[in-house]
């Protein structure tokens, strides 16, 4: 089997990081925001964003030979995936995903945030553990309205699994938090279902999160999108600001974090959940 470079050096961003690890090239959930949509990987292949992925090549088991180089150059800190879902629909037959974890559980980075909105996530619960403190799961759950999932990311799990994941992984002593990112339009009891199944939150927007002051969601023709579902005044990043509010009569005040904030590692290795 062919070697594969599994810890890429993190930028832009993601600067917060010292790495970033994409175990699949592709993702199968194709959202209509997906910033990657107008990455070079996505432009090249010559099929349509969101359908198709594909496992990276290579022994996952030598993740840990490169953990152990990286951690002797100084303190490592990963992002688990940038560029496409962790627990991509493939995930449950490779697996892949999984024995990353499990050699990063045999050779511990300082912090890994495992990004994903797939509740396949729940199945490496074990592995999750062994990484104790030193891992966060962040689940994406961007509203409570079905139908905004349907409209803009269909091809993604529903909101209630993803929430349900959250509350399946706190149970079981994995930290976690949730992401709202981007938020979209959502109910009235939205605040109340993110503060009841994670400790932590992080929201973000079509306007803060897309590193370029909103041009890339603008580019992605999100605004016209939202106008097409008569949803335009929600496309507004004062929206964001109404959601914090409503998280922060909820949470504790530290509980709720907004864009690049919420994502990085924590500053004090002691405080890691
Ligand atoms: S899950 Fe993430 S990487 Fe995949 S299409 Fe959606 S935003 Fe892009």
């Amino acid at each position: 089997m062919s070697q594969a470079r599994w810890l890429t050096p993190a930028t832009g961003f993601l600067a917060g990081y010292t790495h970033t690890l994409n175990p699949y090239v592709g993702c199968a959930y194709g959202c209509s925001y997906c910033y990657v949509r107008r990455l070079p990987v996505a432009l090249f292949r010559g099929e349509p964003w969101g359908e198709w992925a594909q496992p990276k090549a290579g022994d996952p088991a030598t993740l840990a030979r490169e953990l152990a180089r990286a951690k002797r150059k100084g303190p490592v800190t990963v992002f688990f995936s940038s560029v496409t879902d962790p627990y991509q629909p493939l995930e449950a037959k490779e697996r892949l995903t999984r024995a990353l974890l499990a050699a990063m559980a045999d050779e511990p980075p300082d912090f890994v945030l495992l990004q994903t909105r797939g509740p396949l996530v729940t199945r490496d619960v074990d592995v999750l553990r062994r990484l104790g403190d030193r891992v966060r799961v962040s689940v994406t759950v961007e509203s409570d309205r079905d139908d905004m999932r349907r409209a803009l990311t269909p091809s993604a799990p529903p909101y209630a699994a993803r929430l349900a994941a959250l509350r399946a992984l706190r149970e079981a002593g994995v930290p976690t938090q949730a992401a709202v990112s981007p938020l979209l339009p959502y109910t009235p009891a939205f605040a109340a279902q993110i503060a009841a199944v994670a400790p932590r939150v992080v929201v973000d927007d079509y306007f803060r999160g897309d590193g370029s002051g909103g041009r890339r969601s603008e580019r992605l023709g999100m605004r016209e999108a939202y106008a097409q579902l008569g949803l335009a005044d929600w496309y507004a990043p004062e929206r964001l600001e109404a959601f914090v509010a409503e998280l922060r009569e909820r949470m504790p005040p530290d509980a709720v974090t907004v864009s690049a904030e919420g994502f990085n590692p924590p500053s004090d290795p002691q405080s890691r959940s």
